[in-house]
């Protein structure tokens, strides 16, 4: 079988791994800071700006509740999203309401969010589907004119850029994932971004039970280090020094790992482009660089996507559609009416794009798509 995604690990995280065994200290600690010291660097922000914390989801979980959303509150958001953001939303009993978004790109652009905005509208979470970074000028705007929170979901987009700035850290605040599905994968694991550095200190502290820093071992000019105070009931939600190894060597490959996704990526469109009844991936603007996350294709009805993608698993190729429409989850009970949404979840496709893919691989998934319609 072909995978739709798949990590890349080898020796060089293991021999990481063992030394943190060797080590004798698995939990928070020394690799966790290099750790956030690299990203930081790579992400061109100080590392006053950034914490690991232990998913994506989690770090929304502590952005909504930082931010203070709660009964009454709006939340707007593109459908195509992540269930967990929802999730964040909805368990502090606020109202996530869903916008459309471009039918092609399925990122959300202003005029998608401007038709939801109300009175009641704390904050925008938005998706770089793919890792196409979405038009963020007019979106950064757009907020800051309405004093609305802009909240960046970059599970997709590790080290896309807009304009040269890396996503993530356009809005106020951003989070990333690097959980076993993502490009870069540390087992699971988060980050969080605030452009406030206070903010992110308090964040930060949240993530850590509350505890105010300097307690502990580290603590060396009390001589009572047992004592301590919080300045929050917060939960624990940091991550480990095993975790924290195997990003540390994830990071000095996902410039390679992005590489190679963008190979396998254009050779998709070059192959697939020429079939008539099949849409690539809108063509990429000179500003932006994307992650190439994923590579998706449009059908021409619901009917041909499924059985496109019925027949590709029967001949070895697992595909799928991300992400599955939130105002179509049961449990949300929300009747929206978003027509591109639509549109977009019952004809895309998403094929399989990991960097270990070979070129043969993917000959075979193109070939296996022309014979479809032969
Ligand atoms: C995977 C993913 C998440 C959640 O990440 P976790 O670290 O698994 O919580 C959020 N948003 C998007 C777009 C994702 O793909």
């Amino acid at each position: 079988m072909i995978n739709i995604f798949q990590p890349s690990l080898g020796e060089e995280e293991l021999k990481a791994v063992g030394k943190v065994f060797e080590s004798n200290w698995i939990g928070l600690g020394s690799k966790n800071d290099e750790f956030e010291s690299e990203l930081s660097n790579k992400l061109g922000c100080s590392r006053d700006n950034i914490t690991t914390t232990t998913s994506c989801t989690e770090g929304f979980f502590q952005i909504i509740d930082y931010i203070g959303i709660g009964e009454g509150d709006e939340v707007i958001l593109p459908s195509i999203s992540f269930i967990g953001i929802g999730n964040a939303i909805l368990s502090k009993g606020a109202k996530p309401v869903f916008c459309d978004v471009n039918r092609h790109s399925m990122n959300v652009e202003s005029g998608d969010i401007v038709e939801k905005i109300t009175s009641k509208t704390k904050a925008v979470v938005l998706l770089h589907y793919g890792g196409l970074p979405c038009e963020m000028d007019s979106v950064v705007r757009l907020c800051k004119q309405r004093g609305i929170v802009l909240i960046e979901d970059n599970a997709c987009s590790p080290f896309s850029k807009y304009k040269g700035v890396n996503t993530g850290t356009i809005g106020d605040f951003g989070v990333w994932s690097f959980d076993p599905m993502k490009i870069l994968v540390a087992g699971d694991c988060g980050l969080i971004y605030a452009k406030d550095k206070e903010d992110l200190k308090t964040i930060k502290e949240r993530c850590y039970l509350g505890l105010t820093s300097g307690s502990g071992l580290s603590n060396s000019v009390d001589n009572k280090w047992w004592e301590f105070d919080i300045s929050y009931p917060g939960r624990r939600s940091i991550i480990n020094d095993i975790t924290a190894s195997i990003g540390l060597e994830q990071l000095k490959k996902v410039d390679r790992f992005i590489h190679r996704r963008k190979q396998i990526h254009d050779k998709y469109t070059r192959g697939l482009k020429k079939l008539g009844w099949i849409t690539t991936p809108p063509k990429f603007p000179s500003y932006i660089e994307s992650s190439y996350y994923m590579y998706w294709i449009q059908l021409e009805s619901e009917e041909d996507r499924n059985g496109l993608a019925k027949y590709l698993k029967e001949n070895g190729i697992y595909t799928t559609f991300r992400y599955y429409p939130l105002h179509w989850v049961k449990y949300y009970d929300d009747n929206s009416d978003l027509p591109n949404t639509e549109t977009a979840a019952n004809t895309t496709l998403c094929l399989p794009l990991h960097q270990s893919l070979s070129f043969d691989d993917v000959n075979q998934v193109i070939e296996a798509i022309r014979n479809y319609k032969k």
